[in-house]
């Protein structure tokens, strides 16, 4: 199975991300987390990355689609995986596309989590990470609504997004995610 989960930064994508992967026994790949760490590790990845995400604008592309290929490669990634925070553009949901193709696979469930911008404000100042800056946040969701947004369009096209109301407790949104991912 393999499931992108989409939504705005700060809708909670993480936290069901790993919830979800552990209940379904699925990989969970966070393209957000694979860059922190390679920024923390000063990798050549890393290097590269740390300016874009610093600002909260979005690394590149071909840089992303790397780090997506590497991971698709692994071996606990057969059994299925979530994608958390990827694809953020057109071109990444292509090449996602053509991977999968490759691995003769395809997308199953793209779940949408709908959060009010005010909500994900004071979520993501609370969260507090180096990146939860109130400019930088705003900048996030900018980019978010300008190029990522869009893709609830194209895979609503393809026939495999659902959207589930992402306000409430943890294992609320948890459970309507599980609902949609068996209705
Ligand atoms: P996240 O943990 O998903 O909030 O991502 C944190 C930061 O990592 C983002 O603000 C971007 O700078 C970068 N990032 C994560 N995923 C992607 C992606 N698919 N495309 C481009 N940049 C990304």
């Amino acid at each position: 199975m393999v499931i992108v989960l989409f939504g705005a930064p700060g809708v909670g994508k993480g936290t069901q991300a790993e919830i979800l992967a552990e209940k379904l026994g699925i990989a969970h790949l966070s393209t957000g987390a694979a860059f922190r760490s390679a920024i923390q590790r000063a990798t050549p990845i890393g290097l590269v990355a740390k300016e874009y995400v610093e600002r909260g604008g979005l690394v590149p592309d071909d840089v992303v689609a790397k780090v997506v290929e590497e991971a698709l490669a692994g071996s606990d990634f057969e059994r299925g995986c979530i994608l958390d925070g990827f694809p953020r553009t057109r071109a990444q949901a292509e090449a996602l596309e053509t991977m999968l193709q490759q691995l003769g696979r395809s997308i199953d469930r793209v779940v949408n989590i709908d959060v009010d911008d005010a909500t994900i404000v004071a979520r993501l100042l609370q969260r507090g990470r180096s990146d939860d800056r109130e400019d930088v946040i705003q900048h996030r969701l900018d980019v978010y609504n300008a190029e990522t947004a869009p893709l609830l369009d194209f895979y609503g096209s393809h026939g495999i997004l659902v959207s589930v109301h992402g306000v409430g407790s943890v294992d609320e949104v948890n459970q309507r995610i599980l609902d949609v991912l068996r209705s």
